[in-house]
This record gives structure tokens, C-alpha cells and sequence, in this order.
């Protein structure tokens, strides 16, 4: 299988984008993983996260109410540990002002 290589350049957004055609490479790259054109409310969504991987294994074609959705539990979850970092801290900081004054 020969694949030719074009040129691409690295979009604004962090993503790469044929010199020739100023199209996104992971869009084509999604088209030609799922044999048909993307839909206009059709999003290409990076597992890993990294915007450059653009091996086929690493694209996953979903609507953008599912990808919004994706990443918007990501973020809580960041706000989850965040929280939970927090409250452990106030709570060792708690513990050493009640105790302290005991010695
Ligand atoms: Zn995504």
C-alpha cells in the first residue's frame, strides 16, 4: 500500500492541514477510516487527545452533542480530583489546629 505523503501545515486550532487543499488531515483521515463524507454536525474526535495522531485506530467519528458531551464529563472529572484535593487538604489543615494546640 503506498501512501503518498502530502504536505500539511499546523492549523491555528493545533491541527495539521493539507498545504494543497487547506483541509483538515484528521477529517480526511476519518472520512477514509469510515468510507463516506462526514456530516456538517459530524465531529472527528482524538482518543488519546493529542490533535496530531492521526492514525485511524486513534479517530472516532461522533456527533457533536456526543463529543460536547465526552468533554464536558472530562473536565468534570478534573473538577472532581480538584475538589477532592482541596478538602483533603482543608481537612489535614483542620486536624493540625485542633491538635496542635495540645502539645
Ligand atoms: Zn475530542
Amino acid at each position: 500500500m503506498a501512501r503518498q505523503k502530502r504536505k500539511t501545515y499546523l492549523s491555528g486550532k493545533g491541527y495539521a492541514r493539507y498545504k494543497d487543499s487547506n483541509k483538515y488531515v484528521h477529517r480526511q483521515a476519518a472520512k477514509k477510516k469510515i468510507g463516506r463524507s462526514l456530516h456538517s454536525d459530524e465531529v472527528v474526535h482524538h482518543r488519546d487527545g493529542d490533535k496530531l495522531n492521526n492514525n485511524p485506530n486513534n479517530l472516532q467519528v461522533m456527533s457533536r452533542r456526543d463529543h460536547n458531551r465526552l468533554h464536558f464529563k472530562e473536565m468534570e472529572n478534573v473538577g472532581c480530583s480538584a475538589v477532592l484535593f482541596l478538602s483533603t487538604i482543608i481537612s489535614i489543615v483542620l486536624v493540625l489546629i485542633l491538635i496542635l494546640p495540645l502539645f
